[in-house]
């Protein structure tokens, strides 16, 4: 059993649904990123199902995974897309998707960033500050536009999670302090060229437990109440992203788990009417992808055992950026051989260029590693450090392999550099 059900074992060979492993770290070489349509589906399947019959968007966190293929899949299946750049917005609209379903989050949106949304028509702007929101007001005004808005509330709730990825506390950088919302709002309404439709929040990321939505919820119905007292009517609440995945043996709530108590609270306080939008990233992806690599050396010392493999902190940095956990699983299960203490690690100049460590395994040079739970905060993280090309990125469906990203060439990486006569 791996941590994925996409990714399995028959007669001792990993696949990626019905294709070996073994074949794709042949036939388009290491590392290799390696998606499963089917997983994709199954994990947009468990947020539809949560919410049948209510007014639900789910905007998928897409800095988690942009390549264009994985959003095609996810247009396909009616999301809309949470973006936290131009760039991503033009990536949306790149694969046809409707900006009236997108909704731009970031602490530090440029005018450019602005006028680029505002011209596709964008669902709504979670804004994160007093200043962003003049800003947004001036360059809406300044188009003849009107911006949709919501703002981005922290609501001081521990998510219980990696300090890195937790988002929601106070001293973190992002939204507005609940306590001063309401005169935020009251500004807002105050610009012609602001249009307030919802409240936000997001707070954090790999988050296990029902409870800490559940307080950050109240807290935002409180507010929500408050406002429409003061005349400002709220259509849809959203509360982000931050499901987490198994990575090792966690159970994290599911979508439903979460969706059933808010509809729960939400009807028992009179809001059913409200909608609701997600913003999940890592839960959608996560566990639809693998990262396959091949170990060029076992090197014994005496104080350690490693591993070296051909992948690196550029094309999966979360182990040493978050001191993240990412299972490794043997392509082909070894036979014998003799079961050692490894660190994982990259060809990369620095200490910290390591992707798993203390793993009991009885490895050969040569075996290829399948470092899983890689499909989110991934690829989209990776780096040219070293001057190392970013690793291609394939697609299972079934039996069908896709190329979605060749590899990088070489000259491609300096290709944009100049010299000096
Ligand atoms: C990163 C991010 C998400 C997605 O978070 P996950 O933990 O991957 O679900 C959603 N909303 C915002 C504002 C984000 O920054």
């Amino acid at each position: 059993m791996t941590v994925s059900p996409h990714f399995a074992f028959h007669q001792g060979v990993l696949h990626a649904e019905n294709v070996p492993l073994t074949t794709l770290a042949e036939r388009f070489g290491t590392p290799l990123y390696v998606y499963s349509k089917k997983a994709l589906h199954d994990a947009w399947g468990a947020y539809q199902q949560a919410a049948t019959g209510r007014n639900v968007l789910v905007c998928y966190g897409m800095k988690a995974n942009s390549n264009l293929a994985v959003l095609n899949e996810f247009r396909k299946l009616g999301s809309g897309f949470d973006i936290v750049s131009g760039g991503e917005l033009a990536r949306v609209l790149a694969i046809g998707g409707d900006a009236g379903k997108v909704v731009f989050s970031g602490v530090g949106k440029q005018e450019w960033e602005m006028r680029a949304a505002l011209k596709a028509g964008v669902k709504c702007f979670n804004v994160e500050s007093e200043p962003e929101l003049e800003r947004l007001a001036q360059v809406a005004q300044d188009m003849g536009k009107v911006a949709p808005v919501s703002l981005r509330v922290n609501p001081d709730v521990d998510a219980q999670t990696h300090p890195y990825i937790s988002t929601g506390l106070k001293e973190n950088k992002f939204g507005i302090a609940i306590e001063d919302a309401p005169g935020v709002y009251q500004r807002a309404k105050q610009y012609g060229s602001l249009d307030i439709v919802g409240v936000d929040c997001h707070i954090g990321s790999q988050i296990t437990e029902v409870s800490p939505y559940l307080d950050a919820l109240d807290k935002l119905l409180v507010l929500i109440k408050h406002l429409a007292g003061l005349g400002v009517n709220i259509r849809h609440l959203d509360l982000g992203g931050g499901i987490g995945i198994r990575y090792t043996d966690e159970t994290p709530l599911t979508p439903k788990m979460l969706l059933d108590k808010v509809f729960e609270k939400l009807d028992a306080q009179g809001f059913g009417h409200l909608q609701i939008v997600l913003e999940p990233g890592r839960s959608l992806v996560g566990n639809a992808g693998v990262l396959l690599t091949r170990i060029e050396y076992l090197k014994h010392t005496d104080a350690k055992n490693f591993a070296i493999v051909d992948a690196a902190m550029n094309d999966l940095i979360r182990p040493t950026l978050y001191d993240a956990w990412h299972s490794v699983e043997q392509v082909v299960t070894p036979v014998g051989g003799q079961v050692q203490t490894y660190d994982i690690v990259g060809p990369i100049c620095e200490s910290g260029d390591w992707l798993a460590r203390n793993r009991s395994l009885a490895l050969a040079q040569g075996d290829v590693l399948a470092i899983m739970s890689a499909g989110a905060y991934a690829f989209t993280m990776a780096s040219q450090y070293n001057t190392r090309p970013r690793a291609a990125e394939v697609m299972v469906d079934n039996d069908t392999v896709t190329v979605v990203r060749p590899r990088e060439k070489l000259e491609s990486l300096f290709e944009h550099e100049v010299v000096l006569d």
